[in-house]
């Protein structure tokens, strides 16, 4: 995401009603915090927000919230949040590596990840958002069953992220493309700002649908 300082973002945030502030509190409570017990789904690293808006305002039926580590950015979502005012979708300023301490086990119905960073050093590979690291992450919130549904038009990553599916014991992949746009999984697809700007570029987008499940039969 490009960055472009934008003076008051953080100001802007904490005074939004439309974030969370203390978000550690929220783990166990997001029901309460929503005011009913529909669904939770969440999409890290959500940008400017287009993707979860629109998959809020096609699914009031559910609960959104958008987690993003940039204020800069987040002060966008804000700003058509204001306008649409979706009582299913909440936002959080915060690095998702910590995403344990903000959701209870059996909290998350499902997680989104859109053209997520792809850190190309080697040395860097557990910070994507894909790494088995960030896959035992994901497990410790999510339903049974859950799903992590992931774009990126990176093959690198794109390919990476296979690789570690295969290696996360508690992960199945359930379908894959590598060209999103020319294949069945593209009926009712929700662009992404970044996949709009990659499609035009005409940039095949990959899309991967995993499920987390536990293994240990007895
Ligand atoms: N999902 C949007 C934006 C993609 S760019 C789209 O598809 O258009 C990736 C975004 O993820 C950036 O805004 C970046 O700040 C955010 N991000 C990357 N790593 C993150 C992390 N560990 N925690 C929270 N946000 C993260």
């Amino acid at each position: 995401m490009r960055l472009r300082n934008v003076p008051g973002a953080r100001d802007d945030i904490a005074n939004s009603p439309f974030t969370v502030k203390n978000e550690t509190d929220c783990k166990g409570k997001w029901s309460e915090i929503f005011g009913n017990d529909h669904p939770v789904y969440i999409e890290i690293g959500m940008g400017k927000g287009q993707f979860i808006m629109e998959l809020a305002k096609q699914h009031p039926e559910n609960n959104y919230v958008g987690i993003e580590k940039y204020s800069s950015v987040l002060v966008r979502a804000l700003e058509k949040q204001a306008e649409e005012n979706l009582s299913n979708l909440f936002f959080i300023r915060m690095e998702a590596e910590n995403i344990v301490e903000v959701f209870e086990k059996g909290e998350v119905a499902g997680i989104y990840l859109n053209f997520s960073d792809p850190w190309p050093k080697d040395r860097h590979a557990k910070r994507r958002l894909t790494s088995v690291q960030f896959l035992n992450r994901y497990e410790q919130i999510l339903v049974a069953k859950g799903h992590v549904i992931f774009k990126t038009d990176n093959r690198d990553l794109f390919n990476f992220s296979l690789e570690q599916v295969e290696l996360a014991p508690n992960w199945k992949l359930l379908n894959h493309t590598f060209d999103l746009h020319h294949s069945e999984y593209v009926k009712g697809n929700i662009m992404t700002e970044y996949e709009t700007r990659f499609v035009e570029k005409g940039n095949a987008i990959c899309r991967m649908d995993i499920m987390q499940e536990q293994m240990n039969i007895i």
